[in-house]
């Protein structure tokens, strides 16, 4: 199945936090969206990976997503390797997106840069015929997306573009708190963590109002870019 936007991951969770409003809102104008974990965030506190996972489900089932895959890499462990690229490469030539999302160059959690190098490196690597890959013994054809787009998590940047999210905001929020056992819930008797308290889920908001207000809505997600990005019209600007 073909899908226009895919959001890769280093953890579950990561594209709700950062840029989910983005994925409804391409969903919301009739394209097709998808989200490929690269581990089950099984080092996390709270929660187990089967708990994560059926919460993944959950928000993939409110965002309205196309495809969800987890490609079950070792939390916290994983390498920007041969190994590694190959299994991103096939996730990019099956769904072949025009755009990627991918995480912050460099973030708080580690595993954060090193997925945007390996989903950065996947990207164009699955543009190259002569890297062969297959899903059940079916030869895949190369791909390359247009462009890579990466996601501002943890440690605030200065965006390169900010998206208006503000018409799906609530959805938004419903699919992080599908995270149940991650984010703030007053009936947990879970360790307290860095992203657990109800003050995270205000900066959550708080970073979405700021980065809106930047460019005169209410809610935005910010990208940066490592190409220049362009536009076909100026109208297309806001
Ligand atoms: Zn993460």
């Amino acid at each position: 199945m073909k899908l226009d936007i895919l959001a890769l991951a280093a953890h579950p969770d990561d594209v709700e936090l950062s840029c989910s409003g983005t994925l409804l809102k391409a969903i919301l104008n009739g394209k097709k969206a998808g989200i490929v974990d690269f581990t089950r965030g099984e080092l996390g506190t709270r929660g187990t990976p089967e708990i994560r996972q059926q919460e993944a489900n959950k928000s993939a089932e409110i965002l309205g997503l196309s495809a969800r895959e987890n490609l079950g890499f070792r939390d916290g462990f994983f390498k920007n390797d041969e190994e590694h690229q190959l299994e991103v490469i096939k996730m990019i030539r099956k769904y072949q997106p025009e755009i990627v999302l991918a995480n912050a160059f460099d973030d708080r959690h580690s595993d954060h840069g090193r997925a945007s190098q390996l989903s950065k490196e996947a990207c164009f690597l699955s543009g190259l015929k002569n890297i062969k890959t297959e899903i059940d013994g079916v030869e895949q054809a190369a791909w390359r997306p247009k462009v890579v787009y990466h996601y501002i998590q943890s440690i605030p940047t200065q965006p390169d573009f900010v998206v208006d999210v503000s018409e799906v905001w609530e959805k938004k929020i419903a699919s992080i708190r599908a995270f149940a056992s991650q984010f703030f819930d007053p009936n947990s008797n879970e360790a307290n963590t860095y992203i657990s308290s109800p003050e995270f889920m205000k900066m959550v908001e708080a970073r979405a109002i700021h980065y809106g207000h930047e460019i005169g809505v209410q809610y935005g997600e910010g990208f940066n870019v490592e190409r220049m990005t362009g536009v076909g019209d100026v109208f297309d600007l806001l």
